[in-house]
């Protein structure tokens, strides 16, 4: 029986401390974890393996990774031991046609991933692949990707984009971290919403065109792309919802979209 389409999730994921924490952002998560349909699997693309190359992650147990540094030892005991899924990243590999995607053994689960994925799924029982960003590609190549993949939420796949749709660590506020958002961060978001409910997908992948409030939320595109595959694996028939709202540090937006 053909199941559900599954929606698609970009999770603004923050200070890796939100692994740990309970306020409003885990507290929204751990909601979504309740109310989503159950994946058979978890495809995530997080800001955290952005290298070159597209590879996905085709070992059967990844290691959860703590690639950070300076947090408590109790963020580097965190485990998050999901299974992961070597026929579907087999799979992967040929639904993804744009480019050539490398089965890799290395890698594992990156706190972009776990930090939000132990709030939705606590359980860590649902199986979790990811597939790495290209740091030479531009968005127009991580768009294509998105919309390659979107036809996998018809088997069942959550499509997960892991990042921060403004991220500019240099204005962040590291001791004040309810400081009310910079008034660049905010307009650029609310436009970024606007857009989206437009349909407007040529804009938001052409953001390095959008302007100087743009350049401040994304100096680095890092934590952008995420978001551009999640867009690419929209439909145009997709309702659009925020379901995790708020600015953290005054420039790190922890907006999440749900498409569908
Ligand atoms: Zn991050």
């Amino acid at each position: 029986m053909k199941s559900d389409l599954m929606p698609v999730l970009f999770l603004g994921h923050g200070n890796p401390m939100n692994t740990l924490l309970d306020n409003k952002y885990t507290r929204a998560w751990d909601e979504m974890g309740r109310t989503l349909p159950r994946p058979k699997v978890i495809l995530s693309i997080s800001a955290h393996w952005f290298n070159s190359g597209t590879a996905v992650t085709a070992m059967p147990f990844p290691q959860t990774i703590h690639d950070f540094g300076g947090f408590p030892q109790e963020l580097y005991e965190i485990e998050y031991p999901a299974p992961g899924a070597p026929d579907f990243a087999a799979q992967l590999r040929k639904v993804i046609t744009s480019v050539d995607v490398v089965a890799d053994m290395n890698w594992g689960l990156d706190h972009g991933t776990w930090s939000v994925l132990r709030h939705l799924y606590p359980d860590a029982d649902v199986p979790v692949v990811q597939l790495s960003i290209d740091k030479t590609q531009p968005a127009i190549f991580h768009y294509r990707i998105g919309r390659e993949i979107s036809v996998l939420r018809n088997e069942g796949v959550l499509i997960v984009g892991s990042g921060n749709l403004v991220h500019n660590l240099y204005e962040y506020s590291w001791d004040q971290r309810a400081a009310n958002p910079y008034e660049w961060a905010l307009r650029f978001e609310t436009e970024v919403r606007s857009l989206l409910k437009k349909g407007d997908d040529d804009t938001l992948v052409a953001y390095e065109k959008m302007g100087r409030d743009a350049q401040l939320s994304i100096p680095t595109p890092d934590h952008y792309f995420p978001f551009i595959y999640t867009l690419g694996a929209r439909s145009k028939n997709d309702a659009i919802s925020f379901p995790v709202e708020g600015f953290d540090g005054g420039s790190v937006s922890m907006l999440s979209v749900k498409f569908g």
